[in-house]
């Protein structure tokens, strides 16, 4: 178990402010890479020495939870009174965390379970309100009738970042509009919303139109007169050039009717049906409607004609409803005025890779509104705030009473502060989830009540989170944060890519491509699939699952584990005990790369490159020290060889393997540690996890000696090579082994004959100088005679 320790202060902390998944019950394999990342940087700054703070949290409320509670148990949200609703969804989210918690654990996840939160207990959420009511009274929080996306499914707002866009077939529906003797041709994809026509707008340079402009016309089927305004932003080129404007079928509209001072017809209702007066269209689906209005076009034979067109249609990122647009009361967070500020402050933080900045700007930069952070939903927080029926006024709950829910308890005051009425009604909607988990950063570090240790964990020194959610957590958390804090609440923002399937398209279970992160486990163990999600690929970039890049990590086990057994059993104690005296070229060439892998590593580490540092540990593991200095010195090991060359192998060969397996333990915790054991003999409270960061060692990190047992390594295996090439096995004995090489190398050759011979079990060698070589080559060159 890994705890932050709270008393203590000698140690630097360092802060994660771990992502709240919502508990879906799955813990999919991108989930797993995004925590694999997160538990690389934890284990790697506790054994660095810091005092690592890593909660692990779950963001219950909202439609993911409502939607599975009304498939679960095939009811609708209000089919229920909402208390008994809720009952239902928290104990559905339970379920859930407790399938995903495992998961997490299996993975061998380092987080402190003391610190485990969950974003629906009456704790959590009274730190959403503090947060709202906190926003209110600085005039960030703003009640008013906008329009907003909705999901007539659903019904209720969704914001922005909960769009979908999906690209559709769709029909262009070319419409007769105005008198048989002065009309105009208008195409259009929702011929449904006709009812909510208020106005045709044509490019003011559109010449086809330019007597036209000022002038008004009639919609055909609903019959309402409506002028015909000229506006710079109409695209001349789409359909006849001239478009109607409805309120709201789109984005556009919106601008357009606000700009222009239009009315407003509300012809679509909160649960997606016509509201109109007209019998003929009242309470149909809008899908109903829009056939039965085409019939009616076709009827009245003003549907002149009708060709397919790509549409890009906004989706319920929930339930892949198409998205309306819906005018009625909402809260609001001001957030379009900060997008200097938001720029600003994302410009200074660390984004690995840097290329995710860009995609948080863009996006602060494409917003077109305010963030509406009420939901029509009943699973949520509760907005702390209760109207006045008469006169309107807004009662907000005392920061001292929260947590509050105006849904059943009583407002602040009995009567209003304003007309004096004692009618006051409690908000029913709540907050949308993103309010819940955009404070999260804040409430792991104490506030508001732990200042001591806010101020040494807010801001986090991590924020750790997928590429899909910049646009969202990112995003919502810099926003509130800037506002309540006036500072961002993150240091450094670590994104991890998404994961492909094995196939490199995304990972779907329809594909047929989908891995289960359990199933990766189960077979290959946490160690294994924890090196895929370090190898996989370049930090921030989508990387596919790959079975045998897994199973690539679980042979890099194997033969650590073989070739630590090998070290650990031979290692004796005693006269032959591990010392270093004089070490030999080929010792200090092992111990000088061992310096290098350090310097490698942690740099890979420090700069969140993974991938980095376990193809290092893998290739010095592999190759400079099982391939090529293990057996290099077998016979050094031999009971008859030099004392003293014997103990300083095992010393090599012993402080490779802890140095090792240190490097590697931040991505393979589980077979370092029990190495790791294996090497100290078990004691009670040692891990090789809190046992300190390897430095390296700069006495070993001579060039010239670096350089000359480079080239002994390399003729010893050419020689090798050489040997397995003739079909003889490499105890067999041979003759002789020649050695060419560049004047200046000759002596290196000369003084290490031992090494040589031993492992080739040559009987002579014979050391010639390279007739030509080229400059700055060491013109090596190897050959046997049997
Ligand atoms: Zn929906
Ligand atoms: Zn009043």
């Amino acid at each position: 178990m890994y705890k932050f320790d709270t008393t203590d202060q000698s140690r630097p902390t360092y802060s994660i402010d771990t992502p709240p998944p919502y508990p879906s019950g799955e813990f999919h394999v991108g989930n797993a890479l995004n925590w694999s990342y997160i538990d690389f940087v934890a284990r790697y700054q506790r054994m660095k020495g810091y005092n690592v703070h890593f909660p692990q949290g779950w963001d219950c409320h909202g439609l993911p939870t409502e939607v599975r509670a009304e498939q679960t148990f095939k009811i609708r949200k209000n089919d229920l009174p909402p208390y008994q609703f809720i009952e239902i969804c928290r104990k559905l989210s339970e379920e859930y965390i407790q399938r995903m918690k495992e998961a997490i654990m299996r993975l061998g996840t380092s987080c402190d379970w003391i610190l485990e939160y969950r974003t629906m207990d009456p704790e959590y959420y009274k730190l959403t309100q503090l947060s709202f009511v906190m926003l209110y009274k600085s005039g960030y929080m703003y009640r008013g009738e906008h329009p907003v996306n909705w999901c007539p499914r659903d019904e209720t707002a969704i914001a922005e970042a909960e769009v979908v866009y999906v690209e559709r077939q769709g029909l262009l529906h070319y419409m007769k509009f105005g008198s048989d003797d002065n009309s105009l041709e208008i195409a259009s994809t929702r011929p449904e919303l006709l009812g909510a026509c208020v106005a045709i707008a044509v490019h003011p340079e559109d010449t086809r139109y330019s007597t036209r402009v000022g002038t008004s016309t009639r919609v055909p089927v609903f019959g309402q007169k409506i002028p015909i305004i000229a506006d710079e932003e109409v695209d001349p080129t789409f359909g006849t050039g001239a478009v109607m404007v409805c309120t709201f079928g789109d984005k556009m509209d919106v601008k357009w009717q606000k700009k222009h001072n239009l009315p407003v017809i509300k012809e679509i209702t909160e649960n997606g049906r016509i509201d109109a007066s007209d019998p003929r269209f009242k309470g149909l689906k809008i899908e109903e409607a829009r056939r039965k209005v085409v019939e009616e076009l076709k009827n009245e034979g003003r549907m002149l004609r009708e060709e397919p067109v790509k549409q890009n249609i906004g989706t319920c990122w929930r339930c892949n409803t198409p998205v309306e647009i819906i005018s009625r009361p909402q809260w609001f967070m001001k957030t379009k005025q900060m997008t200097d500020e938001v720029t600003a402050s994302a410009d200074q933080l660390r984004w690995v890779p840097p290329f995710s900045k860009k995609r948080l700007i863009d996006w602060t930069q494409s917003l077109d509104w305010d963030w509406v952070v009420s939901r029509q939903r009943i699973f949520g927080t509760p907005i702390p705030i209760w109207y006045c029926k008469k006169c309107g006024e807004t009662l907000v709950a005392d920061e001292n009473h929260l947590p509050s829910d105006p849904r059943r308890d009583p407002p602040p005051r009995e009567k209003c502060p304003k007309c004096g009425s004692s009618d006051l009604k409690g908000d029913t909607d709540v907050f949308d989830t993103w309010m819940d988990s955009s404070i999260s950063a804040a409430v792991h570090a104490g506030w508001p009540s732990n200042k001591g240790l806010f101020v040494k964990l807010f801001p986090a020194d991590l924020q750790p989170n997928g590429l899909d959610i910049v646009r969202t957590w990112d995003y919502y958390l810099l926003v509130r944060s800037l506002a309540i804090f006036h500072k961002a609440p993150y240091k450094t923002l670590l994104i991890n890519g998404m994961v492909r399937g094995t196939d490199g398209r995304m990972m779907h279970k329809s594909y047929g491509n989908f891995v289960e992160t359990g199933e990766v486990i189960k077979k290959l163990g946490a160690d294994a699939f924890r090196q895929w999600a370090a190898s996989g690929g370049a930090t921030g970039y989508d990387i596919p699952f790959r079975w045998n890049e897994a199973e690539h990590g679980k042979k890099f086990l194997t033969k650590l584990w073989n070739v630590a057994r090998f070290i650990t059993q031979d290692s004796t104690t005693g006269a032959n005990a591990p010392q270093l005296t004089q070490p030999s070229t080929i010792d200090r060439w092992l111990l000088g790369s061992l310096q290098e892998l350090v310097t490698t590593v942690t740099n890979a580490f420090d700069n969140f490159q993974f991938n980095t540092a376990i193809e290092a540990v893998r290739d010095f593991t592999w190759h400079s020290l099982a391939d090529d200095y293990l057996e290099a010195v077998k016979y050094r090991l031999q009971p008859d060889s030099n004392p003293a060359d014997s103990r300083n192998a095992r010393f090599c060969l012993t402080q490779s393997l802890l140095v090792i397996c240190k490097l590697l333990a931040p991505i393979c915790p589980h077979i370092t540690e029990a190495i790791y054991q294996e090497m100290q003999g078990v004691q009670e409270g040692r891990s090789i996890h809190s046992d300190g960061w390897p430095k390296p060692d700069k006495s070993f990190q001579d060039s010239v000696q670096m350089q000359e047992g480079k080239l002994l390594v390399e003729a010893i295996a050419t020689a090798r090579r050489k040997k397995s090439e003739k079909g003889l096995s490499l105890k067999s004995p041979i003759r002789k082994v020649i050695i060419k090489t560049q004047p200046s190398h000759l002596g290196l050759f000369e003084a290490n004959q031992e090494p040589i011979l031993r492992t080739i079990k040559a009987e002579s060698l014979v050391v010639e100088e390279t007739p030509s070589s080229e400059e700055g080559t060491t013109g090596l060159a190897v050959e046997i005679v049997p």
